[in-house]
C-alpha cells in the first residue's frame, strides 16, 4: 500500500493540469507524443541496471513506458481520486490485465462476478479466463450478499459493471466493497459507462476499470483503456495474493510488496506496477504514443461533455417516458425502491445519471421500424460517442442470444437502446418522434 498525497485542485481543474505541467526539454504546454520506441541508456550503467529492476525511476521501453502515456496515466489518476493509473491498448486489455494480475498463478482461482456485463467481458470471463484456470461464480448486483456467499480462500476479485449496458443495473459498490473488505478480497469495477458521474475509487472499489474508448476519448476515434488504483486494499494475504508476496520469478525475484522503496514516480501502486512490470511486459497490451495523446486530448473536455450527455440524457428519458408509442423507459434517473438508493449512493448529483436511456416499443417489428426511420441518430453499436447512438439489440448485439436467455436478461424485440450525445436536446427529440411516428 502506498500513500501518495491527492491532488490538491478539483476534478475540473485536473484534467487540464494534473500530471503534466510543461515538457522538461521544449517547455511544451500540451503533452507532446513521444512516438519512439527505446531510450539512450547512457550514464552510469549501474544507474541503469537500477532501472530496469525497478529500484529507480525511468524510462526503458515504449511497450512497458512512455512519457506521453505516463502524462495520461498521472492525470486520469488524479482525475479518479487513486494513487495511480496505466494505460494499456484497449478497454478489453485493461479488464484482462486487471483480473490476472490478482492471479496466483495456479489453476483454481475464481472471480464472483454480476452477470449484466458487457458482451466482450462475458466472454472474457466465461470462456477465455476458463480455459486459463481462472472460473467465475454469478452473484446478483441487487442482493449483495449473494457476492459474500461465493467468496472462498481462492476468490482474487469480486467484479461488476457500474452501470449495465444495455439494461442499466446499478451496482452498489459500496456495500460490495464492505464486502470485499471483510473478506480480504479486491472489488474490480468497470466504470466505462459513467467517468467522473461514479468514482468508483472513493467509494471503496480497489480497482476501477475503463474502456478509454468511450466517453475519455469521446470522439469515437481511438481505443484505450485505464486502471485506476485507488490506494486502499492490502495485498498481504499471502495465500490469496502470493504473487504479491513471494518472490516473482516472472521479475528476478522480487517482491512486489517491498518493490515501491527504492523508486518515486511508479511508487504510488504495487497493484500497477506489478502489472506493468509483467503482465503488459509480457502480453505487449501497449497502447500507442499516439492513442495516449488522443486521450489526452478527450480527457481535457471530458466534464463539460459528460455533464452535457448527461443533461440531455434527462430531458430525452422525461420525453419517452410520457410518449404514447413508448411502453417502458429504463433509465436511472428514473429509479425506483432499491435502485433508486444504490444510484443516489453512487452517482455524482452535480453530474446527472449518465447518458444510456433504454426503451420499449410494442414489439420486435417496431422496434425495426422505429431503427429504420432515424435520419439524425447512427445504428451502431458502441457507445459514448459525442453522437447519439441508437441500437436495437435483437437484431444487432443480442441477434445470436437464445429468446429465452436475453429476456431473462430484460432485452426484447421492443428494445430500443438510446446513447445520448451532445447535439442540441431539441434536434435528438424530433429525430425520435419522427422515428417513434413511423411505427
Ligand atoms: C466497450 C466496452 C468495453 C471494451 O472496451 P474496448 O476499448 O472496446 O476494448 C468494456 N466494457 C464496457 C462496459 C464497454 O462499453
Amino acid at each position: 500500500m502506498a500513500t501518495a498525497s491527492r491532488y490538491p485542485f478539483s476534478t475540473e481543474t485536473a484534467v487540464l493540469h494534473a500530471g503534466f505541467r510543461r515538457d522538461p526539454t521544449t517547455k511544451a504546454v500540451a503533452v507532446p507524443i513521444y512516438q519512439n520506441t527505446a531510450y539512450e541508456l547512457d550514464g552510469d550503467l549501474n544507474h541503469i541496471a537500477n532501472v530496469y529492476n525497478v529500484k529507480a525511476d525511468g524510462f526503458t521501453y515504449t511497450r512497458i513506458i512512455n512519457p506521453t502515456t505516463r502524462a495520461l496515466e498521472r492525470r486520469y489518476a488524479a482525475v479518479d481520486m487513486g494513487n495511480d493509473s496505466l494505460a494499456v491498448a484497449s478497454g478489453q486489455a485493461a479488464t484482462f490485465l486487471a483480473i490476472v494480475n490478482l492471479s496466483s498463478g495456479e489453476v483454481g482461482d475464481n472471480v464472483v462476478a454480476s452477470p449484466y456485463l458487457y458482451g466482450n467481458t462475458w466472454n472474457l470471463l466465461h470462456n477465455t479466463l476458463r480455459r486459463l484456470g481462472i472460473s467465475v461464480r454469478t452473484a446478483d448486483p441487487r442482493l449483495p450478499e449473494t457476492f459474500e456467499r461465493a467468496i472462498d480462500d481462492r476468490t482474487i476479485c469480486l467484479f461488476g459493471e457500474m452501470i449495465s449496458n444495455p439494461r442499466l443495473i446499478p451496482l452498489p459498490v459500496k456495500q460490495l466493497a464492505e464486502i470485499g473488505r471483510r473478506h480480504g478480497v479486491p472489488l474490480v469495477v468497470d466504470n466505462t459507462t459513467t467517468p467522473l458521474v461514479c468514482r468508483p475509487s472513493a467509494l471503496g472499489a480497489a480497482i476501477t476499470t475503463y474502456s478509454a474508448t468511450k466517453y475519455i476519448c469521446g470522439h469515437g476515434t481511438t481505443l484505450g483503456g485505464l486502471i485506476v488504483d485507488n490506494g486502499a486494499f492490502d495485498y498481504g494475504e499471502s495465500s490469496r495474493f502470493p504473487l504479491f508476496n513471494n518472490p516473482d520469478d516472472a521479475h528476478g525475484g522480487i517482491i512486489w510488496r517491498n518493490a515501491l522503496q527504492d523508486i518515486d514516480d511508479l511508487a504510488q501502486s504495487e497493484f500497477l506496477l506489478k502489472a506493468r512490470m509483467t503482465w503488459l511486459r509480457d502480453t505487449g497490451a501497449a497502447i500507442a504514443p499516439f492513442a495516449s495523446f488522443q486521450l489526452i486530448q478527450g480527457l481535457e473536455t471530458l466534464h463539460l461533455r459528460m455533464k452535457q450527455h448527461c443533461a440531455n440524457a434527462k430531458v430525452v428519458a422525461s420525453v419517452l417516458n410520457e410518449h404514447p408509442k413508448v411502453r417502458r423507459v429504463f433509465y436511472p434517473g428514473l429509479f425506483e425502491g432499491a435502485d433508486r438508493e444504490t444510484i443516489d449512493q453512487t452517482l455524482n448529483a452535480e453530474y446527472g445519471h449518465g447518458a444510456m436511456v433504454m426503451f420499449e416499443v410494442e414489439n420486435e417489428q417496431a422496434g425495426r421500424k422505429f431503427i429504420q426511420n432515424v435520419d439524425l441518430m447512427y445504428h451502431v453499436s458502441n457507445v459514448g460517442d459525442a453522437r447519439t447512438l441508437v441500437t436495437h439489440p435483437v437484431s444487432t448485439t443480442h441477434t445470436t442470444v437464445p429468446r429465452e436467455k436475453r429476456e431473462a436478461a430484460g432485452i426484447f424485440g421492443g428494445s430500443i437502446r438510446l446513447c445520448v450525445g451532445i447535439e442540441d436536446v431539441n434536434d435528438i427529440i424530433k429525430d425520435l418522434d419522427k422515428a417513434l411516428s413511423a411505427i
